[in-house]
């Protein structure tokens, strides 16, 4: 395992990832000009594609390949009774400690033990204040007066949006149990602790399933949820000896879970956690019940119109969370004996063709005798399809290269030979094997290629 992780980091170090990040604009520090924003990040041309992808795969997979899961995309803004149902307001805590000497402020739970029962501070020894608890949610005020009356909280989850439409859905799409509703959105916490890039930030995207079952069939489900979880990581190729998972122990169960397992990924700083499949049990729509006073029950009309509270499964994941996992997982730097060069490197993100920002990119060989043209016209056909990009500048390798960085998955080259005999050659970026193709057969070849694409590096 150290050996793995040693090897990895030796290519995928956090930096890297964080400087071709910057550099091809898939994500950079938010308001940079400013001295950046601690916590928040945009997401770049490249960035906002990947995103938009990743997000999309997910959709697909719950809504689209499910026929019992519906999608919400429900309000950041939330009555603020929803948060002191859902426990966030008395439970949504970090202990934290402030050094009174270099007044550094640290989570109690990720200090030494020695630290804190010394009350010594770990940066330089200076004294420790008391541990006191630290609520994680974003308060602001809505309306004109600024008073207790107007309190509301940015939603530091997604999920609670979908409990309090579980009614609104049965009642107007018919859902029967068990059935799930997904949702992707936007999520806040004021987290103390934000390095290693994107992966815990203050603003974040969330991409939340919950699904809705009769008690006793619960456990049942829950497995069956981890089993497809997992299933789908898989089917995107990615590195299954980087992912693990980690049951919840006694003390690290939530107050409302019966059972947890998170997937955790082998980032470039180790083991963490990417996305939790929880058992809810009926804590969130009992509560709901409790706080709002209407009946949140669930009829079985085909049931004899037994009447109950459903158990929840809830899968969450972190969707900025997993788009640094995909530009880990795809980060690859590789000698590549070029023509007489044999000491040329590239860096390729091996990106699942349904997952790259670009997916196919033509170049004209040159700019003369009409190979541009030709090429730009190539590249309007595939548009309708595909996500192109078109580069004429500079060396046909240079112009391999940039795309390798990308992750385009193809590259479609147009020479003088297209022009005799309507062909062109189309690049793969994994193996760099190139061969001609009409330009005819194109699209169809693309897809069947990015349908039956396997990972082989
Ligand atoms: P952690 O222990 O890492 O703080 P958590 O257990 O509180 O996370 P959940 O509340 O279960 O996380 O949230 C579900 C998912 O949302 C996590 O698996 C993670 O992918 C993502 N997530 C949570 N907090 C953040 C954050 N601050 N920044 C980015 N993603 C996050």
């Amino acid at each position: 395992m150290t050996e793995q992780l040693n090897e990895y980091q030796g290519k995928a170090s956090m930096e890297k990832i964080t400087s071709l990040a910057k550099r091809r604009g898939f994500v950079f520090q938010s308001s940079e000009i400013y001295g950046g924003q601690n916590g928040a990040w945009d997401y770049g041309p490249l960035g906002v594609e990947l995103k938009n992808r990743v997000a999309g795969a997910w959709w697909k997979e719950m809504t689209q390949l499910n026929d019992d899961i519906v999608g919400l995309d429900s309000a950041i803004l939330m009555h603020p009774r929803t948060w002191e149902a859902s426990g966030h307001v008395e439970n949504f805590t970090d202990p934290l400690v402030d050094c009174k000497k270099c007044k550094i402020r640290l989570r109690a739970d990720m200090i030494p033990d020695e630290n804190l029962a010394a009350k010594k501070c770990p940066e330089c020894g200076g004294e420790l204040t008391d541990t006191r608890k630290f609520n994680l949610m974003f308060k602001t005020s809505i309306g004109p007066a600024e008073d207790s009356s107007s309190l509301i909280y940015l939603r530091p989850e997604t999920a609670q949006g979908i409990y309090v439409n579980y009614k609104n859905i049965i009642q107007s799409n018919r859902m029967k149990i068990p059935f799930g509703i997904a949702q992707v959105g936007k999520a806040f916490r004021n987290e103390i602790v934000t390095k290693n890039f994107i992966f815990r930030t203050c603003e974040f995207e969330q991409m939340e399933m919950q699904y809705f079952v009769k008690p006793g069939t619960d456990e049942e489900w829950f497995n069956e949820w981890k089993r497809r979880r997992w299933a789908y990581y898989e089917r995107l190729g990615y590195k299954m000896d980087h992912l693990r998972w980690h049951q919840h122990g006694e003390g690290e169960l939530a107050h409302y879970a019966k059972d947890a397992y998170d997937i955790q990924y082998l980032f470039p700083m180790g083991w963490r956690e990417l996305e939790g499949i929880h058992n809810r049990t009926d804590y969130d729509l009992g509560r709901h019940t409790q706080f709002s006073g209407k009946d949140l029950q669930y009829i079985d009309q085909e049931g004899g119109n037994e009447r109950y509270i459903p158990y929840i499964i809830e899968t969450s994941a972190g969707l900025t969370r997993n788009v640094l996992m995909t530009l880990c997982d795809a980060y690859d730097e590789e000698q590549v004996a070029d023509k007489g060069n044999e000491d040329d490197w590239r860096t390729v993100l091996r990106f699942h063709p349904a997952l790259a920002p670009i997916t196919v990119a033509v170049l004209p060989l040159m700019k003369k005798d009409g190979l541009a043209e030709l090429a730009q016209d190539i590249r309007r056909d595939l548009k309708e399809d595909f996500a192109t990009d078109y580069d004429q500048g500079g060396a046909i390798g240079r112009r391999y290269r940039r795309q390798d960085e990308a992750g385009t998955p193809f590259c479609v080259t147009v020479d003088y030979q297209s022009k005799e005999d309507g062909t062109v050659t189309l690049r793969h970026r994994d193996s760099m094997e190139q061969l001609r193709v009409p330009i005819a057969e194109l699209t169809a070849r693309l897809h069947s290629e990015i349908k039956s694409y396997k990972r082989t590096k």
